[in-house]
């Protein structure tokens, strides 16, 4: 079984449908095989500043190519940050016309401050798993003694507001 790298996607600046869906095709060059994608979710921002607009989340899992590490997969990714306008972050959480979060990769755990895998609060956050329970439902992450549709139904907050598409 080839291992699957699961990323977060996030927007809440500018055109974030279109933003989502933009990034998931340029994610799709990264993938060996066909791209698994979640719905578009709109969500209310979660740790945020006061005022921070709402976001558009969603997951893929995708097949890396050969030699591709979890460091340069991530490295591709905040390429691909910058390439939509993300600018060096100056206040926690803000705004931001993309986030890419790499949630797992196969069965691989770091622990530095440029990566930790799995990510560190994914488990916790309704944005990251909720769309992740659409495309990968039985996914354990390593740690977590439970699946992805079982984490999300021990949560109490509630950020999604509604599907978009
Ligand atoms: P953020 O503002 O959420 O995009 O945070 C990005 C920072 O988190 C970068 O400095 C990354 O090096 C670090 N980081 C640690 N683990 C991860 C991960 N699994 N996925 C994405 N960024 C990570």
């Amino acid at each position: 079984v080839q291992a699957i790298a699961y990323i977060a996607l996030g927007s809440n600046l500018g055109d974030s449908r279109r933003t989502v869906l933009r990034a998931m095709e340029r994610l799709q060059e990264l993938s060996g095989q066909p791209l698994v994608k979640s719905s578009l979710l709109e969500t209310t921002p979660v740790d945020c500043p006061p005022g921070s607009p709402n976001f558009v989340n969603a997951a893929v899992g995708l097949v890396p190519r050969a030699g591709e590490t979890p460091e340069s997969l991530l490295a591709k990714l905040q390429q691909l940050e910058r390439e939509f306008g993300r600018t060096a972050k100056k206040i926690l959480n803000e705004a931001r016309p993309l986030d890419l979060d790499l949630i797992a990769f196969g069965n691989e755990t770091r622990a530095t401050p440029e990566l930790t895998l799995p990510h560190l609060r994914a488990h916790l956050r309704r944005f990251v798993l909720e769309p992740l329970a659409e495309i990968a439902p039985n996914l354990v992450l390593a740690g977590q003694g439970s699946s992805v549709v079982e984490l999300l139904r021990q949560l109490t907050s509630g950020e999604v507001v509604r599907r978009l598409q």
